[in-house]
């Protein structure tokens, strides 16, 4: 089947930036998402402007587009340590500035977890913090902010990133849905109405508009765990048939797909990528 659909996965830069282009047309994605940088190191180097360009030429050439950036897992603007709060947001602004420089969609962002204290204790402290990045980086970069599976305190319910987005109107500050962290959040989509009540909970929240990217992954957990772990597509609690409806239904089926699976444990994979282009429909 042809298909324009923009689809791709997490991949690895190990050994330079232009591997990620490499390790997408490997396994025959057309779209990526990569870690500007080590993803367990808060240092982080602005790309020289000839490697940017050079790769901006490359994925252009290849049709790789678009180009996801995500965040460090480190990440948390709802700590109440400072200094943690401190190298996020540089850590970030340093993502958001690569992410121009590469032409990239956006920087994907778990905000981080409040560790006990409650969303409306952080809730002005992390929207200060999101507005200040917003305000140091350039304007042609995006920030999506990732929905979560609800565990310990994570940040990135529906309601919350509806609320962010109500308090910080900006063209800049856009979502991302990953589908294992929903299911795990308690989002029962493996039925065509649990289907369509997911997707009018995201209209009256963030707004349908406002979602940029899917972050395809099966889950390995059970419907409302509250425990983040991602499946192959197909071989989780979700499956092929929930999975399938829901990339094809008509309020999604504009979105890249982005892949966060195991794989064989090195990560997303051509057999991944496959799967999921036979259910393009
Ligand atoms: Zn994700
Ligand atoms: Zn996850």
């Amino acid at each position: 089947m042809i298909t324009n659909r923009r689809l791709g996965a997490h991949v690895s830069c190990a050994g330079g930036l232009t591997k990620a282009i490499t390790n997408t047309l490997a396994i025959g994605g057309n779209a990526m998402q990569i870690f500007a940088g080590s993803p367990r190191m808060w240092a982080r180097t602005l790309y020289s402007s000839s490697l940017a360009s050079s790769f901006r030429l490359s994925v252009r050439q290849h049709d790789l587009n678009p180009v996801y950036i995500h965040a460090l897992y480190l990440t948390n603007l709802a700590s109440d340590n400072p200094e943690l709060v401190a190298k996020s947001k540089s850590a970030l602004i340093m993502d958001l500035t690569n992410s121009a420089a590469i032409g990239s969609a956006g920087v994907v962002l778990h905000i981080g977890s409040h560790q006990g204290r409650g969303w409306s204790n952080v809730q002005g402290y992390v929207i200060s913090q999101i507005k200040e990045v917003l305000g140091n980086t350039p304007s042609e970069s995006i920030l999506l902010l990732e929905n979560s599976a609800g565990q310990q305190g994570k940040i990135g319910s529906l309601l919350e990133l509806g609320e962010i987005i109500t308090a910080l109107p900006n063209q800049r500050l856009k979502i991302c849905l990953d589908t294992a962290h929903a299911f795990e959040a308690g989002y029962n989509f493996t039925t065509e109405n649990g289907l369509e009540m997911w997707i009018k909970e995201i209209e009256t929240t963030v707004g349908l508009d406002k979602v940029e990217l899917l972050h395809l992954n099966d889950s390995k957990t059970k419907l409302g765990s509250g425990h983040d772990m991602h499946q192959n597509i197909g071989d989780g609690y979700l499956g092929t048939q929930a999975l399938a409806r829901l990339i094809n239904h008509p309020s999604l089926a504009h979105l890249p797909l982005i892949l966060e699976v195991p794989g064989d444990g090195s990560g997303p994979d051509k057999a991944n990528i496959d799967r999921v282009k036979q259910m393009f429909s």
